[in-house]
């Protein structure tokens, strides 16, 4: 059976295929970005900090890895033009889309439900869910022109078990799970487009830190360590494979 935990990637497991990563300016998205274009993927670096994508881009270029491409979008306060705009120009560089990383999030507050402030569960529910809804919409016609593609929503812990006080950021990735079952059983069968999620458990990044300030954050493993798991998903290793979803991690006892 398909686990994306032990998976281990083929040095060229990606090749010749185009993944578009949210939120590759950092964390895991980052990781996951670098990871992917080692293991020769034609890498979209997505994300609202020019500079930061720059960075990743010229790491990648230095490697000497397929070339990467930019792409400047703020999920909080992208209008249908920009998302237009930038479907656009993926099809014309590129003419389709092999992959799809909605790895961007927002924690918002750790706050009771009866005092979470609506603005912030306003921000965290358009970040997390509806720009993943409309950034997916835009770019299906170009997963669908893909031989074989993979969209992956990043899920949580607190998004399968209810967690007191995790509020907006809990609710939002309840809805993920939902969105990507729907989504999957509307293109099985008539698309070679594949929905997972994945949860990737405890990751060292300024998410992590924020929600859990108070933790040693050398006891968490680094994002470098949990690659695999998406290549697994992104990658040939999933094809058939559709509506699950799935850990990168064996236990993720206080994950976010
Ligand atoms: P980080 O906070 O380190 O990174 C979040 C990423 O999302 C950054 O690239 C950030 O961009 C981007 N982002 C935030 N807001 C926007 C926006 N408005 N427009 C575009 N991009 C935006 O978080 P992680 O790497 O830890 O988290 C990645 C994913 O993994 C999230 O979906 C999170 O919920 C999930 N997750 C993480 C866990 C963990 O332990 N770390 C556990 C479970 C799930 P910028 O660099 O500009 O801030």
């Amino acid at each position: 059976m398909f686990d994306p935990r032990t998976f281990v990637p083929a040095p060229a497991e990606l090749a010749g295929r185009v993944v578009a990563i949210t939120g590759a300016s950092a964390g895991i998205g980052r990781e996951v970005a670098l990871a992917c274009a080692r293991h020769q993927a034609t890498v979209v670096l997505m994300g609202r900090n020019e500079k930061k994508l720059e960075a990743v881009h010229a790491e990648i270029a230095t490697a000497g890895l397929p070339a990467a491409s930019l792409a400047v979008l703020d999920l909080e306060t992208a209008l249908a033009q920009d998302y237009d705009r930038l479907a656009d120009a993926l099809l014309e560089r590129y003419g389709r889309l092999d992959g799809l990383l909605h790895n961007a999030g927002l924690l918002g507050t750790l706050t009771p439900i009866e005092h979470y402030d609506v603005p912030t569960w306003c921000r965290v529910m358009h970040v997390n869910v509806t720009a993943a809804f409309a950034l997916t919409q835009v770019l299906l016609p170009a997963l669908k022109k893909s031989a074989d593609a993979s969209i992956v929503f990043t899920a949580s812990s607190v998004g399968r078990h209810g967690r007191a006080y995790w509020g907006a950021y809990a609710v939002s990735k309840f809805a993920i799970e939902g969105l990507s079952q729907v989504l999957s059983a509307e293109l099985e069968g008539i698309s070679a487009v594949r929905v997972n999620t994945l949860n990737p458990g405890r990751a060292r990044t300024a998410m992590r830190r924020q929600a859990y300030p108070a933790e040693n954050i050398d006891t968490v493993p680094p994002p470098a360590a949990i690659t695999g798991a998406y290549i697994a998903l992104l990658g040939p290793a999933s094809r058939g494979t559709t509506g699950q979803s799935f850990d990168a991690q064996s236990s993720a006892p206080s994950s976010s």
